[in-house]
């Protein structure tokens, strides 16, 4: 993939407070080692590690907005909401991820119960050992698969086991995309639409998505991230362009066994877009 230098914006990563690899301080770290200005840690449905990224990033001179990145449902496809500038102690997004908690809990049951039936051994158990709170996602399922021996890596475990339509996988109620999006908004975060070109939609069905997505309030598309493709890139610029939304910048990082991911490398954002930093400095200013 071709990559400009370093970006200084990072608007989604992930930490151990959700299914990243390092701690929100080592997160941090590396953005500060890699020229990052300002992140935003979006661990999935928790916003557990903001405290510690908080203390990091103000140790670096880093600025950090506070982030989540929340699981939704649109068409039955699995949608992630990234939320910006969300208040990271408002009662009623908490509670609400505390739901999401729960329906995450349930699910993991439900898989881990799914492949103990396929032979693996107390693969709940062992996946809740790998995770945070005990909770285990998909991820530290595929370690569990990788561990047994079932699989060569963690992309296979989900090839073969955990992605949609596998003998893993366990659909999920997650609330609506629109409900999603009132959530953060709520919190006073910003809206944006994570990876949209990553879902495998068709050119119209994509336009679709995010024409629903403006309708419900959301704000912003993550134009520019690390598995963009240029011309993806310039699909969802266009689309930023025809329903007047921002755009924002991430690298969805994980950790260090994906190597081809690293915090800060993203493709540049096409200049027809409105940074979505400018929505987040007006409002801070106002
Ligand atoms: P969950 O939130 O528990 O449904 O897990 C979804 C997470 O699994 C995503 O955020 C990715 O980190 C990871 N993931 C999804 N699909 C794949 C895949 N095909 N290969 C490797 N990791 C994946
Ligand atoms: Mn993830
Ligand atoms: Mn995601
Ligand atoms: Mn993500």
């Amino acid at each position: 993939m071709h990559h400009t230098p370093n970006a200084s914006v990072d608007f989604h990563l992930h930490s151990t407070a959700s299914d990243g690899e390092l701690t929100p301080a080592r997160v941090v770290a590396l953005a500060a080692a890699a020229g990052v200005r300002q992140l935003a840690l979006t661990d999935h449905d928790t916003m557990a590690g903001l405290a510690e990224a908080r203390l990091a990033s103000e140790a670096a001179g880093l600025e950090l907005v506070d982030g989540v990145e929340i699981s939704s449902l649109w068409a039955s496809q699995d949608i992630h909401v990234v939320g910006l500038g969300v208040r990271s102690r408002d009662a009623r997004l908490l509670e609400r991820l505390a739901s999401q908690a729960e329906r995450r809990r349930q699910r993991a049951a439900a898989i881990g119960a799914r492949l103990q039936k396929l032979g693996l051994e107390d693969p709940l158990q062992q996946a809740a050992e790998l995770a945070p709170r005990g909770l285990p996602a998909r991820p530290h399922f595929a370690q569990v698969l990788v561990a047994q021996g079932r699989c060569r890596d963690r992309k296979q475990a989900f090839q073969q086991y955990l992605a949609q339509g596998k003998p893993a996988y366990v659909r999920t109620a997650w609330p609506e995309l629109e409900t999603a999006v009132r959530w953060i908004r709520e919190a006073g975060g910003v809206a944006v639409l994570a990876h949209p070109g990553r879902y495998r939609l068709t050119r119209k069905k994509l336009r679709r998505l995010v024409q629903g997505f403006s309708a419900a309030g959301g704000q912003a598309l993550e134009v520019s991230v690390s598995t963009h493709s240029p011309d993806m890139v310039k699909q969802l610029a266009d689309l930023t362009v025809e329903f007047a939304l921002y755009a924002s910048q991430g690298s969805d990082y994980h950790g260090p066994s994906m190597r081809w991911v690293q915090v800060g490398r993203m493709p540049r954002l096409p200049s027809v877009c409105r940074p979505v930093t400018d929505l987040l400095a007006g409002r801070s200013r106002g």
